[in-house]
C-alpha cells in the first residue's frame, strides 16, 4: 500500500510552487501545473461570481481587466480588516488565497493521479501568529488537511542539507517577489535549528520592478515632451510592470535590455542596462544587506560568530547584483540553491518527515501488540514495514524520522502591565530569537480589591528588551480573560505562564497564587484572523467555486 504523499507548498507573493516527495526516486520533485509551468503566478481573477481564474492567464488579463483582479495577496494575509468585493460579495485574504492552493492542488492531482490533501504550506519566518493562523485557514478553506506551516528559510536548509550533509551555519538570503527573508540557521546531521531571523515584509523583485516602471514611465515623458502621465493610466502601467518585469529578468542573463513603452498611442524604445539598473535600484539592495548584518550580529550575540556559506534563494536572487554584492560585503561562499524550488522541495520532505513519523508509530504500536511476527527488534521491524510501504531506503526512513528542526521565535510577547507609577508598558515574557518550545512565567499583581477576573492583552512585538514603553513598535494580537476568587486583596499575586509549541502557537495560563486557585488556560483569541463563523462561510462559499487556468 503507498499513501498518498504530503504535499509541500510554497504559497508566495508572486509565485506558487507545489511539490512531493518522489516515491520511486525519493527526491522532492516540483509537479508541473496544467501550464507545464513549475511555478505559477499567485494571481487570481474573478471572472464571474462563480469561476475563478489562477496564474499565468490571470497575470496577463491583469492588463485589461486590473480591476477584477487581485495580486500580492500575500501582503495582506492576516490583516483581517482587509476585504475586497467582487459580484456583491466582500472577500478575505484567506478566501483569495485558497484559490491559488485549489490551482496548484488541482494541477497536481491531473498530473500526479492523486488528489494532494495532507499539505506543509510555507511562510516567512517573521510571520506572527496571525498570519501564520489565516495561512492555514487558507488551505482550510482550500479543503486542504495542513500539518503545519513552516518557515521559508528552514525548508530552504532542509532542502540544502539533504544534499550536503556537513555540520554548517548558513544564512539564508531569501528574495522573493514580495519579500526578503534573512536567516541564520545551524544545520547539523539530525537537526536543524534557526538561529536569528530577520527580514522586510514589504521588500522584494516587485519593488524592483517599480523603480523600472517609473523609469519607463520617465523616459516615456522626456521623450514626448509630455506632462500626460504614463502611471494614470491602468492600462499603461499593468504593461509597464510586464515590460519591467521581463526587462528585469532580461537583465539576469544579458548586460543590456530593450523594452517598450506605449502610452497615448505614442511608442518609446527604452534601453536599460545592468549598470543603470543596479543605479535605479541601489537602496533597494542596501537595505538586504543592512538586514543581514543584523542578523549576522544577533546571531554572534547568541553564540554562532561564524557563517559558513549563504544561500540564496528567491527568484530575485537571479539578479546579478545580489551575489556580487554580497561577495564584496562578505568573505563567505555564496551558494544559489533551486531559487525558485527550494523551498517548496523543503516543504515536501519536512511533509514527508511528518508521515514518516505518523506511519512509524502507528506501525510500532501495532508490532509492539504482536512481537512474535518479528525477529528484529519492533522498532527495526517498524522501520523496515515503513520504507517498503514509503517505497524508501531504510536509512532515508531513520534519517527522515531522526531529523530535528528547531525554530526560533520571531517575535516577542508580551502583556500589558502598569509599572509603579501607573504607567502602561509592554512586559515581554518571550523574547525573539528565543529557541522553540519556549515557556516563561512571571507574577504580577492585582491592582485593585475584589477583581473578579483580570484581563490579559496579549502583544506581539520584535522588541528583544524586557519592557516596552513604545505601543506603536507593538500590535495586539488577543486577549485572555483569568476568572479569579473575587475577594483576594489588591496586590495579591497572579502567576502568568506563556507556552509556545515547536510550531509558534501560543498558550496562555493564569493561577492566582494567593489561594492556590486552580488552573485557568487561555489559549488566546487571536485578533484578526477569520472567527469561526466566518471560516465556516468561507469554507461553504468555497465549494460553489470553480478555479480554471
Ligand atoms: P519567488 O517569490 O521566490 O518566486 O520570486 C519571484 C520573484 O523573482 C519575482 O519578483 C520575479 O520577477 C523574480 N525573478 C524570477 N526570475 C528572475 C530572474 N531571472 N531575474 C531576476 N528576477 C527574477
Amino acid at each position: 500500500m503507498t499513501e498518498t504523499p504530503v504535499y509541500g507548498i510554497d504559497l508566495g507573493t508572486t509565485y506558487t510552487c507545489i511539490a512531493h516527495v518522489d516515491p520511486l526516486s525519493g527526491r522532492p520533485m516540483i509537479t508541473p501545473n496544467a501550464e507545464g509551468d513549475l511555478t505559477t503566478p499567485s494571481v487570481v481573477l474573478f471572472e464571474d461570481a462563480d469561476t475563478r481564474v489562477v496564474g499565468r492567464e490571470a497575470k496577463s488579463t491583469a492588463m485589461l481587466d486590473a480591476g477584477r483582479v487581485v495580486e500580492m495577496i500575500k501582503r495582506q494575509i492576516g490583516h483581517g480588516e482587509w476585504r475586497r468585493e467582487f459580484f456583491g460579495r466582500e472577500y478575505s485574504p484567506e478566501e483569495i488565497s485558497s484559490y491559488i492552493l485549489r490551482k496548484v492542488v488541482d494541477d497536481a492531482e491531473r498530473h500526479d493521479t492523486v488528489r494532494p490533501h495532507k499539505v506543509v504550506i510555507t511562510c516567512p519566518a517573521y510571520f506572527g501568529v496571525v498570519q501564520r493562523d489565516a495561512t492555514a485557514n487558507a488551505g482550510r478553506i482550500a479543503g486542504l488537511d495542513v500539518l503545519e506551516i513552516i518557515n521559508e528559510p528552514t525548508a530552504a536548509a532542509i532542502s540544502y542539507g539533504m544534499q550536503d550533509r556537513t555540520d554548517q551555519v548558513v544564512l539564508v538570503y531569501d528574495l522573493g517577489g514580495g519579500t526578503f527573508d534573512v536567516t541564520v540557521i545551524k544545520i547539523e546531521v539530525g537537526a536543524i535549528t534557526v538561529v536569528a531571523t530577520d527580514g522586510a515584509h514589504e521588500l522584494g523583485g516587485r519593488n524592483w520592478d517599480e523603480r523600472v516602471v517609473q523609469h519607463l514611465a520617465e523616459q516615456w515623458q522626456a521623450a514626448h515632451g509630455s506632462t500626460s502621465d504614463p502611471l494614470d493610466s491602468p492600462e499603461t502601467l499593468q504593461d509597464l510592470w510586464q515590460q519591467a518585469e521581463m526587462g528585469k529578468r532580461a537583465l539576469s542573463a544579458k548586460s543590456e535590455t530593450r523594452m517598450r513603452v506605449v502610452h497615448d498611442n505614442q511608442q518609446l524604445a527604452v534601453s536599460l542596462n545592468r549598470e543603470k539598473f543596479d543605479e535605479l535600484t541601489r537602496d533597494l539592495l542596501d537595505t538586504t544587506v543592512v538586514l543581514t548584518k543584523r542578523v549576522m550580529d544577533t546571531a554572534r550575540e547568541l553564540g554562532h560568530p561564524k557563517v559558513d556559506r549563504i544561500l540564496l534563494v528567491g527568484g530575485s536572487t537571479r539578479m546579478v547584483q545580489v551575489t556580487e554584492r554580497l561577495k564584496e560585503e562578505f568573505d563567505i561562499e555564496v551558494t544559489m540553491v533551486d531559487p525558485d524550488q527550494a523551498v517548496a522541495k523543503g516543504a515536501a520532505i519536512y511533509g514527508q518527515k511528518l508521515a514518516v513519523g505518523d506511519r512509524l508509530r502507528e506501525v510500532t504500536a501495532e508490532l509492539a501488540q504482536d512481537p512474535a511476527r518479528h525477529g528484529t527488534s519492533t522498532r527495526e521491524a517498524a522501520e523496515e514495514l515503513v520504507a517498503s510501504e514509503l517505497g524508501l531506503r531504510l536509512d532515508t526512513v531513520r534519517h527522515l524520522d531522526g531529523m530535528v528542526v528547531k525554530n526560533v521565535l520571531s517575535h516577542s510577547f508580551g502583556v500589558r502591565s502598569l509599572t509603579k507609577d501607573d504607567k502602561p508598558v509592554i512586559f515581554n515574557l518571550v523574547r525573539a530569537q528565543e529557541t522553540l518550545p519556549v515557556e516563561a512565567t512571571k507574577v504580577f499583581g492585582t491592582r485593585k480589591a475584589g477583581m473578579g477576573e483580570v484581563e490579559l492583552r496579549i502583544f506581539e512585538n520584535t522588541v528583544r528588551d524586557r519592557i516596552v514603553e513604545d505601543f506603536d513598535t507593538a500590535e495586539e494580537v488577543g486577549r485572555a480573560e483569568l476568572k479569579l476568587v473575587a475577594d483576594l486583596p489588591e496586590n495579591s499575586p497572579v502567576e502568568v505562564r506563556f507556552s509556545i509549541n515547536g510550531q509558534g502557537r501560543l498558550q496562555i495560563t493564569g493561577r492566582d497564587m494567593a489561594t492556590g486557585g486552580a488552573e485557568v488556560n487561555a489559549v488566546i483569541e487571536t485578533n484578526r484572523a477569520l472567527s469561526a463563523d466566518e471560516l465556516n462561510d468561507a469554507v461553504e462559499h468555497a465549494k460553489s467555486i470553480r478555479i480554471i487556468s
